[in-house]
């Protein structure tokens, strides 16, 4: 499932052929994916131009000559590539049935960038000017000045829930998920049990630096695979990445100096992975 490195990722490989241009045609092969495609779609974006593509949280938030704003979801499974007539036809890494949403870009390479879900949980949603939609209900950037210690420590320190729920809740630093939650307090050597108003400042502080230091590592090795995305099958956003804890269930702690071993716990229904030894 992306979380914010991989969305992250797909925006900066997007950016390039979607920025400065002009959405020339725009298919839908099927009404909805998780939800249904806005009212118009299609006439909203023909002949529109996207002047800007940005991030918040997960979501991909392209501003629109017209004034709106296009916001994309990649849910579970959701994905983009991009073909300048260079993609080889049969790569088979993606099966064409799924291709929901098909985008072809003004400019001399004339890009078409596809939208490929298997599972459907992805949507677009159009914002009439001024509307933010469900963006609102988002906290703090985690990468920007907005997210630090203190404001962690404010945001924690009323919550009973364990720190490992606390941190997949949007409200309380956005783009998180299961994965990034699991290596950060594992960087930061803070058990995912621990009720969140337990955590002291020092340790709400370690939290947010190791959230901070986490997302940037990964956005950094999402960075390289674009370099030899052209090589693959087009598809942007899911990169090998080495995780510390996550699905490393029985696997030796990566701390060398620990001699524990990497249990897995299930939490609110998903798997919780950390080190029962160096985490408290
Ligand atoms: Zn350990």
């Amino acid at each position: 499932m992306p979380e914010l490195p991989e969305v992250e990722t797909v925006r900066t490989g997007l950016a390039p052929v979607m920025e400065g241009r002009t959405f020339v045609s725009v298919v839908l092969n099927r009404a909805d994916i998780r939800f249904p495609f806005p009212d118009n779609f299609i006439n909203r974006l023909e002949g529109v131009t996207l002047t800007r593509l940005t991030r918040r949280a997960k979501f991909l938030v392209a501003h629109l000559s017209s004034g709106e704003t296009l916001l994309m979801h990649l849910g579970m499974s959701g994905r983009f590539s991009i073909d300048v007539g260079t993609l080889p036809q049969d790569s088979g890494a993606t099966n064409p049935k799924h291709d929901h949403v098909i985008f072809k870009m003004s400019g001399p390479d004339a890009p078409t960038i596809i939208y490929n879900d298997p599972r459907r949980f992805g949507f677009m949603e159009l914002l009439e000017r001024g509307d933010i939609g469900r963006l609102h209900d988002l906290g703090p950037e985690p990468l920007s000045n907005a997210f630090s210690g203190p404001v962690l420590y404010e945001a924690l320190c009323t919550k009973k829930a364990p720190i490992k729920s606390a941190l997949l809740d949007q409200r309380v630093v956005a783009g998180l998920g299961n994965i990034y939650v699991c290596e950060a307090l594992f960087g930061a050597h803070i058990s995912p049990v621990r009720k969140s108003c337990d955590l002291g400042e020092a340790e709400c502080e370690d939290l947010s630096a190791e959230i901070k230091r986490t997302l940037k590592l990964a956005i950094k090795a999402g960075g390289s695979s674009l370099k030899d995305f052209a090589g693959a099958d087009g598809a942007l956003g899911y990169f090998q990445h080495r995780f510390k804890v996550y699905d490393h269930a029985k696997q030796p702690c990566a701390d060398k100096k620990c001699t524990g071993q990497i249990a897995r716990i299930k939490q609110s229904g998903r798997s919780t992975f950390y080190c029962p030894v160096c985490q408290h």
